[in-house]
């Protein structure tokens, strides 16, 4: 089975320091894989690397087995024109800490904007399906709604209906829960639960250990730019093998 996302030896360095060092990922489809690691191990630069929102200095990224980022040991064996990067980007469903609506747009058309923009979907159509995305959410009756009148936990479960939107093939969240009143942290972890039920290939970056450990697949623990430690989600969280996953998983619990 061709996997949804492959990430192989990725490199990435910022002012000669290694923040990713030969990373290997690999995200079969309807897999959940939540990625753990204390803060500046890396994991929001992997996401990017994912997305093309940050280039890789070597190291390989497929989506689907399609090659995004061919990048060997300097050789610039393939490199990707702007437009190519969008229509794969398109591909790619991305939820940030920070929710990152259009302050200026209602709810639908924060919704509807990318697919019609640039997937070029016919209007109507773009507008049934985010209503339906809403629903999805718990958000009906927000659809005509501005992302300031909305509440943290709101605003970012209409990122996701966003993302899903694109009908992507992969989405990936970046501490989606980060920036919330604790009291809100349940229903976003919620929707995405009821992603993982119904098969959606997903990538999150969490500190929610409990979440990782009941809907995650596979866990991921990276520390200093390597992956120490991954697995089933019950292995790398009820026993982990290294002291360093041990020690984390202390901290955070
Ligand atoms: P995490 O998401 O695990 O907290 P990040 O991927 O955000 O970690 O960052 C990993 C390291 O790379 C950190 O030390 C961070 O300061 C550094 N870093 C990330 N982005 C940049 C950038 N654009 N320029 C310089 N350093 C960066
Ligand atoms: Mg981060």
């Amino acid at each position: 089975m061709t996997p949804a996302v492959q990430v192989r030896r990725a490199v990435k360095s910022f002012d000669g320091v290694r923040v990713l060092d030969e990373v290997d990922l690999t995200v079969h489809p309807g897999q959940v894989v939540a990625l753990i690691g204390p803060s500046g191990s890396g994991k929001s630069t992997l996401l990017r690397a994912i997305n093309h929102l940050e280039r890789l200095d070597t190291g390989v990224v497929s989506v689907h087995g399609e090659l995004i980022g061919v990048r060997a040991h300097g050789d610039r064996l393939k490199e990707l024109g702007e437009r190519e990067i969008l229509r794969q980007r398109s591909r790619i469903g991305f939820v940030f800490q920070g929710f990152n609506l259009f302050p200026h747009l209602t709810v639908l058309d924060n919704i509807t904007e990318a697919p019609v923009v640039t997937q070029r979907r016919p209007k109507a159509r773009a507008r049934e399906e985010a209503r339906e995305l809403l629903a999805r959410v718990g958000l009906a009756d927000k659809a005509a709604a501005y992302p300031r009148q909305l509440s943290g936990g709101q605003q970012q479960r209409v990122a996701i209906a966003r993302a899903l939107a694109l009908r992507p093939e992969v989405v990936l969240f970046d501490e989606p829960t980060s920036a919330l009143d604790p009291e809100l942290v349940g229903e976003v972890l919620g929707v995405i639960r009821d992603l993982a039920a119904a098969g959606t290939t997903m990538v999150v970056v969490t500190h929610e250990i409990a979440f990782a450990r009941e809907v995650a697949d596979a866990v991921v623990f990276l520390d200093r730019g390597r992956v120490v430690e991954q697995g089933p989600a019950w292995q790398v969280i009820d026993h982990p093998e290294h002291e360093r996953t041990r020690e984390f998983l202390r901290r955070v619990s």
